[in-house]
This record gives C-alpha cells, structure tokens and sequence, in this order.
C-alpha cells in the first residue's frame, strides 16, 4: 500500500481536537463484533503480533471501561506497530500532524487525557504504558466501554475522524480475538455465534422476503461464520450481494453470505465449519445492516429456518432434507 495518499487523505480528516495519527499500517477493512467482551482470548494473530509485554497493559488498560482490550490493542498497532515503527514522533518529537508517541496523541489531548500508567508519577507520552492506558482512557471518554458498537465506532472515530480508520482498527482488532464460539451441530453451525444479540428461535424462523434465503438484521461487523466445511468458490464486492462469500459445501451445496462491510477469506481458500469468513454490513442491495444467507441444493434453493433451528438445537441436518417452499413471505 502506498503511504502518500493515504497521508494525505487523512489530513483532510485532521481536525485540531483529533488525537492522530500515523499511519503505519495497511488497509485491511473489516470489523469486530458488537459483543466484543473486554475478557475475551488473544488468538494465536495477537499472540504472535503483540509485544509480550505489551499485551497485559493493553488488557488492563481496557478495564478502565470495560472496553475490547483488542480495540486498544489494534490501534497500537496501527499507530506505531506497537512502538516498533521508527517514524518521527513515535520515540520522541512529533510527527507532522503533530502527534507523538506510539499511541499517537496530539499534545492538548495528552494534557487531558495522558495517564500515569506505570506508576512512575509521570505521564509521558513516549512511555508505552502511560500512552495505552492514555489512549484507553481517551477511548472510554468518548464510550468505548459502553457495550453499545454504535458508541464504539464512535469512540475510534474520535481517536482519528475517518471511516476507514475505524474500520481498520476494527479489523484489526477482530483479528486479535479469538473468534466466538458458535452451535456447531455435526457438520453444521448457525452462521453467526450463539451469543450474537437478537438470535433467537423467533429471528431464526422468520420467513424471506421473496425466495427461498433467510435474512438477519444485525449492526455492521457481526462475525458471520462458515455454516458449513468447504472451498470458497467465490467473494463478490459489488452487485446485489455486495460484499459477499460463495462456499461449495463439502456436503456438495452451495452457501451464498452477503452484504458484508467486507469478506475475510479468498477464493480457493479452504474454510471449517464455524470459521469466521466475513462480518456483516449493508453492502449491495441492502436497507440496513443484515446477513443474507441462502443454501442450494441441487440447484434449488431451500429454506435455510429449518436447518437454523435444528442446528441451533444441536441437530446436525443435513440442507438436502430441507424444504423448498414455505419460508417466504
Ligand atoms: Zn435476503
């Protein structure tokens, strides 16, 4: 990726009271989901990735609010690659938008935001913990730590005022949790985890609105797993599915997801049942954040509300026994 013109993109978005900025990173888009507790697992990414000492300060850092400890955790890493960047202003100095430190501050927001994180009775931003637990508490000012994904995107946006970023951070920080476990029923899963807010036995049913499909409104980055193992025959990014993921099932059907903010696999790539394959969005022919998730069978399109329940139950259907009418409405 080329530095320059994202450089110069942000200073579009710079705005004097915006803590920023440098950039370090590549874009990779996508998103964490909404449910993102402060306690959940570091995958084995953020393992490898986070600094060892580093990583127990972003997690105490995050309980200030009970913020996702990997949404601090991604934006050191977008910031300075967790201090290891050695562009000006990381390790002393500022850089040109003025910031400075691996977390990035500009100076007023340091003066009123920067904390004493390791107890040294200095707030120094160059100082990996006092910046992270700077950063934390700036990220919890502006409700990071509210459980709300809404208040979350906020908060990043007023880390660095640009849709992107957020979604970088996003990303980034999806990557470093361990994803959530899912209703895996013999070879079959629910498309999204079990503790996905609003799935319930009532939304699972509900009819399509013209074919055979199942939608699920759910907000913008909800992790949608792989409702079976197979070979992604496909990703889309544009047309009525949007961003979207084509998996030939191993059991020989074909899994369409759509609408994503953006997808996580490639095609050819091999995916397991539950795997985490894209997080969901309002791209394509969408009125609002939901999944669309349709199965065919042979040709023909079933109605995946049987499957869903009987999963969701622990009941390991297979699509082929699935009806092909009476879910639409
Ligand atoms: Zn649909």
């Amino acid at each position: 990726m080329t530095k320059g013109p994202l450089l110069a993109l942000l200073l579009l978005f710079v705005t004097p009271v915006a803590v920023v900025v440098a950039v370090l990173g590549i874009l990779i888009v996508i998103v964490t989901g909404a449910a993102s507790a402060s306690s959940s697992t570091p995958s084995g990414a953020a393992l490898a990735d986070i600094p060892a000492n580093l990583l127990p300060v972003y997690q105490a850092a995050a309980e200030r609010c009970a913020m996702p400890w990997a949404v601090v955790a991604a934006v050191g890493k977008i910031e300075s690659d967790h201090g290891r960047s050695q562009a000006q202003g990381v390790h002393s100095g500022a850089n040109f938008a003025g910031a400075s430190g691996p977390m990035q501050f500009l100076a007023a927001t340091w003066r009123a935001y920067g904390v004493d994180g390791d107890g040294d009775e200095v707030a120094d931003v160059y100082n990996p913990v006092d910046a992270i637990h700077g950063a934390a508490n700036y990220l919890c000012a502006n409700g990071a730590g509210e459980g709300d994904p809404a208040r979350l995107r906020s908060a990043i946006w007023n880390y660095n005022h640009a849709e992107w970023y957020v979604n970088k951070v996003l990303a980034q920080a999806a990557e470093y949790e361990e994803a959530a476990a899912s209703t895996i029923a013999g070879d079959y899963t629910v498309p999204l985890a079990a503790s996905t807010p609003g799935l319930s036995q009532t939304a699972m049913a509900k009819p399509h609105h013209d074919y055979p499909a199942w939608d699920f409104a759910t907000p913008t980055g909800t992790p949608i797993l792989a409702a079976a193992a197979g070979m992604v025959a496909a990703t889309t990014s544009s047309g009525a599915c949007g961003n979207g993921v084509v998996i030939d099932g191993t059991d020989g059907h074909r899994y369409t997801y759509c609408h994503g903010v953006s997808t996580g696999v490639a095609r050819g790539e091999s995916v397991a049942v539950g795997q985490q394959i894209m997080l969901s969005g309002s791209s394509g022919r969408s009125t609002g954040p939901h999944l669309h998730f349709q199965i065919v069978v042979g040709g023909t399109k079933v109605c995946p509300q049987t499957l869903l329940l009987a999963w969701s139950e622990g009941i390991g259907t297979n699509p082929a026994s699935a009806p092909t009418s009476g879910c639409t409405s």
